[in-house]
């Protein structure tokens, strides 16, 4: 290892860049400066030598000691990687994080994004497979790349980032690296595999005695005291108490800037704007104030500011500015941001949660457990002594919120892991080395699931459909429509559809305009189907000339970035169907209007689970699990009708289904008698109604 750290200082003293052949620019070396002084780079020895002697070493770092942005970079100059043969990979839960930290190692690097260095992110590939050679991508793609490449023989090694989130996608890749790692030996076919695990909390020697005793290396943060305050009394309104808080540090407090932790774009979008009047009231003497908002929908160029600094006092001599920065969960782990004195913890964040009974996975705002205070607070204390303001009692810290968060498997529907893991070969998913198992309810269930989609058949195998469908990046029940939406002869419509549901919401709704907004969506309404008023909405955009689209979406409420991503994905989705000989067909008549009953039987015939019936009492109940549920508000949907599949169920303080469609009995006996199988059907005014049908399907079958 001395040797070669000595190639790397003679390296960087040559003043030549290796990947580019280029000198260095002013600019690396300025960063360098920095970045040298981050923790990390005193292991960096005693880290490449416990590489080179192990396959799996386990690293704990505090949060901003520099492994993400430094490790990755450490094993590529080691040599790790050879440009167009081999790459370093680094897994992250996030998509903003990959991408973000892909963009800042690019520029230390002194490389082009997209070259050297690169991302994927689902349905985004900034990579180049004959060049890049350190790649960061979510976890969820690096699984979707063990499919199609089951020794990963791409990566000589893999990062493992952030592995304390416990994310699915990570603790599927965590069993699925044990299977890889003995067929990765030194001398095997594809040569040795090293895999980093990285973990920001004290979870690490968990992930040592799983990993069979590997190495556990400790990265010491640098940190300064942070003195943490509590409310006196429960707040009613955490967001109300964010921004007053806020505004209270900047009125009174020295200088330094604030982090304050919200749950969402909505919510934290408000914040931003009600802390911006905040500072307009304070008058012109008070110093300047900046907010930047972050979260995961936010487009690239805004995301960057966060880290830009502080403003400077107005006057020579006066009071510095300051920068808020309001973030979701992001900034808790994943994203460093200098300069942070003052942290602001509602105690709050979205969280997955799922009930295998009724099949229902949602997003929940819920408390955050003590461990995620813990990394909230600590980020008060970066550059100096700081202060955390959780606004939530003492007591409630101590008794109400849990240790740490359960790990997301145990919270989530496993259809879609399940399907990976069945193409990856492993059936025997009771045996598969799962940190923490899932429960077996919520296997059963997936299986189950695939089942009736036809994914798997009665034995559990998969089926032709289920290898179609594991070949698409989208949630089973989506594959499977997409699949087989050429049999409604609507493939060009549904495809549209799908990619419109994969990105943000499309439909903006400012509050302060929601009227126009209102009016605007109106043209687009197709008032039986949620779907296919967005595909009306999409289908109008293609069709404006792209000079005119920005304008068109600020016109129309549209989220421009979220619609012509929709487009990129559809034209991806594209491709994968042209490459699974899925034809492309269209049920748009001459004069351009859609079959909206082929529509809406292709969307019935993969959401058939997901089916809800009017009762006489006025109210929807979901089909099979009996569950009271109200069409949300704002869809589309605007008389009772008898029969309806939705999208999301959403539990919130009324379990509201949303993206609904209109359908009918008659189809869903049809294209479902394995799941509408009244003999194992709980008692309900569906169950008689679809007795009826029954009876009429014999009666058109006989004559
Ligand atoms: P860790 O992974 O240990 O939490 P990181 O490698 O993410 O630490 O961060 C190391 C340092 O790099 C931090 O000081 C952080 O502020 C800085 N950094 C990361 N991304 C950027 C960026 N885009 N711009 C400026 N500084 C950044
Ligand atoms: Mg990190």
């Amino acid at each position: 290892a001395k040797k070669q750290n000595k190639t790397l200082d003679a390296r960087q003293s040559s003043g030549i860049n290796p990947w580019t052949g280029k000198a260095y620019s002013s600019r690396y070396q300025s960063i360098l400066q920095t970045r040298l002084k981050l923790p990390v780079y005193k292991f960096q020895s005693e880290l490449l030598e416990a590489v080179a002697d192990n396959q799996i070493v386990v690293i704990e770092g505090e949060t901003g000691s520099g492994k993400t942005t430094q490790i990755p970079q450490f094993l590529v100059e080691i040599g790790y990687a050879t440009p167009g043969k081999s790459c370093v990979g680094c897994t992250q839960p996030r998509r903003v994080a990959a991408t973000s930290i892909a963009t800042r190692v690019a520029e230390e690097m002194d490389v082009t994004l997209g070259k050297t260095v690169g991302y994927t992110i689902r349905f985004e590939d900034i990579s180049d497979p004959n060049e890049t050679v350190l790649k960061f991508l979510t976890d969820g793609m690096l699984l979707r790349e063990a499919m199609s490449d089951p020794f990963l023989s791409r990566y000589s090694c893999i990062v493992l980032d952030e592995a304390h989130e416990r994310t699915l996608a990570t603790d599927v890749l965590m069993g699925l690296l044990m299977e890889v790692l003995p067929k990765r030996k030194k001398g095997s076919k594809h040569g040795e595999l090293k895999v980093v695990v990285m973990s920001a909390t004290l979870d690490a020697e968990k992930f040592q005695a799983y990993f069979g005793g590997a190495p556990l290396m400790k990265v010491p943060g640098r940190t300064f005291p942070v003195e943490v305050f509590y409310t006196a009394e429960p707040e009613r309104n955490y967001l109300e108490a964010a921004t007053r808080t806020a505004i209270q540090i900047h009125q009174c407090e020295g200088p330094g800037d604030i982090l304050v932790f919200l749950t969402g774009e909505q919510e934290i979008e408000q914040a931003c704007e009600e802390i911006r009047l905040g500072a307009q009231d304070m008058g012109k003497d008070a110093s300047e104030l900046v907010v930047y908002p972050l979260y995961s929908s936010l487009p690239p160029a805004q995301q960057r500011k966060i880290f830009s600094a502080a403003p400077g006092p107005k006057v020579v001599g006066g009071k510095p500015g300051r920068k808020v920065v309001v973030s979701t969960n992001i900034a808790e782990t994943s994203l460093t941001i200098d300069g942070i004195v003052y942290v602001i913890d509602p105690g709050f964040s979205k969280q997955k949660v799922y009930n295998p009974r009724i099949r229902v996975e949602s997003l929940l705002v819920s408390p955050i457990s003590r461990a995620s205070a813990r990394q909230r607070s600590g980020r008060a204390g970066r550059t100096r002594p700081g202060k955390c303001f959780r606004l939530y009692t003492e007591q409630s810290f101590h008794n109400d919120l849990q240790e740490t968060t359960y790990p997301e498997i145990l919270r989530s529907k496993m259809s879609n892991v399940v399907l990976t893991l069945k193409k990856l070969g492993i059936d025997d998913l009771v045996h598969f080395d799962f940190m923490d198992p899932p429960a077996p309810e919520t296997l059963m269930r997936a299986l189950e699931v695939l089942n009736y989609l036809g994914a798997l058949d009665d034995e559990g195998d998969m089926t032709d459909l289920g290898r179609q469908m594991a070949e698409l990046p989208l949630d089973p029940q989506l594959s499977k429509m997409l699949i087989c939406s050429p049999d409604y002869n609507c493939s060009d419509e549904i495809v549209s559809i799908v990619a419109s549901m994969s990105v943000p919401q499309i439909f903006l709704r400012p509050r302060e305009n929601a009227k126009a907004a209102d009016e605007a969506k109106a043209q687009f309404v197709d008032n039986t189907s949620d779907h296919i008023t967005l595909l009306n909405a999409y289908a109008t955009y293609e069709e404006i000339p792209q000079a005119e689209r920005r304008d068109w979406c600020w016109n129309n409420f549209i989220n421009d970035r979220s619609i012509s991503s929709a487009e990129s994905v559809k034209k991806q989705l594209k491709g994968i169907m042209r490459r699974l000989d899925i034809p492309l067909v269209t049920c748009r008549g001459a004069n351009g209007s859609f079959d909206t009953n082929a529509i809406r039987m292709a969307l019935t015939s993969a959401m058939y689970m997901q089916t809800a019936y009017l009762q006489s009492a006025g109210n929807y109940l979901t089909v099979k699990d009996n569950q009271i549920v109200y069409v949300h508000p704002g869809s589309s949907i605007d008389s009772k009708p008898q029969w309806v599949v939705f999208e999301e169920f959403a539990l919130t303080s009324k379990n509201y289904i949303r993206t609904v469609t209109t359908t009918r009995g008659e189809w869903l006996v049809e294209m479902a008698p394995h799941y509408f199988d009244l003999e194992n059907f709980p008692e309900c005014e569906a169950k008689d109604e679809l007795m009826l049908e029954y009876k009429k399907l014999a009666r058109r079958m006989t004559r």
